[in-house]
């Protein structure tokens, strides 16, 4: 028998409805075809926003399309390539690690000559691969019920009083117990884009905001404004 939710529970799905409503769809903005380009482009996107990950794909991706691609490159020529993301230098050391590491891991059954490891402590040993990253990739590649949070969605979920946190990780972690399994899929995707767009960090847009009522860190914002 399913567990019965509790008001906070309910108060929560139901303004994630309409988080969905506003920012509907569950995809990622980061673009890719293979499931190592959702990896790598993941990595990339540590401390650089998704906009500028894909201008660097627009490219990379002609070159990059599996591991063996990457160790195929020469390491200048990568590094070169992505010298526009915030820690260039550290990501092409471990992109190229990572590379390597799934392509000697590679077995003949592989249908991709590689494999995404779909086990967050065994992807979280990759090189860069925190445990938001995995969050995130293991979400949008295998359908896995994550939330992982960003400066994003860290912000929108204390604002709502959802969570009381001081750090992203610890925010994760409640919203994963807080959310069915039922709504996680639109719950990642749709508290990012809240974030990113609309509850913006210096100038939310609370005027217009659906959920004001419903948020006193809002009202007291527009309070303050006046
Ligand atoms: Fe964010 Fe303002 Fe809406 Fe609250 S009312 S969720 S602070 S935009």
């Amino acid at each position: 028998m399913p567990k019965k939710l509790t008001l906070k529970q309910q108060a929560i799905i139901s303004q994630l409805l309409t988080m969905h409503e506003m920012f509907p769809g569950n995809e990622t903005e980061l673009v890719y075809d293979t499931p190592f380009q959702l990896l790598i482009a993941v990595m990339m996107s540590a401390q650089t926003t998704d906009k500028q990950v894909n201008v660097v794909t627009s490219v990379l991706w002609n070159f990059v399309t599996c591991p063996q691609d990457v160790l195929a490159l020469w390491h200048d020529r990568l590094h070169d390539m992505i010298r526009s993301v915030n820690y260039h230098n550290a990501k092409a050391k471990h992109i190229y690690e990572t590379s390597q590491i799934l392509c000697d891991q590679r077995s003949t059954d592989d249908e991709l000559g590689y494999q995404i490891p779909q086990d967050i402590s065994l992807l979280t040993t990759l090189p860069w691969v925190w445990v938001k990253t995995a969050k995130v990739v293991l979400h949008v590649l295998f359908w896995q019920h994550r939330i992982a949070a960003d400066t994003h969605v860290h912000r929108v979920a204390n604002r709502l009083a959802w969570v009381r946190t001081k750090q992203p990780e610890k925010t994760s972690e409640k919203l994963e117990t807080l959310i069915t399994n039922d709504y996680k899929s639109i719950a990642h995707h749709s508290i990012i884009l809240r974030g990113r767009y609309h509850c913006k960090a210096v100038k939310p847009n609370c005027t217009s905001c659906p959920l004001l009522e419903q948020c006193k860190w809002g009202q007291k914002f527009v309070t303050k404004q006046k």
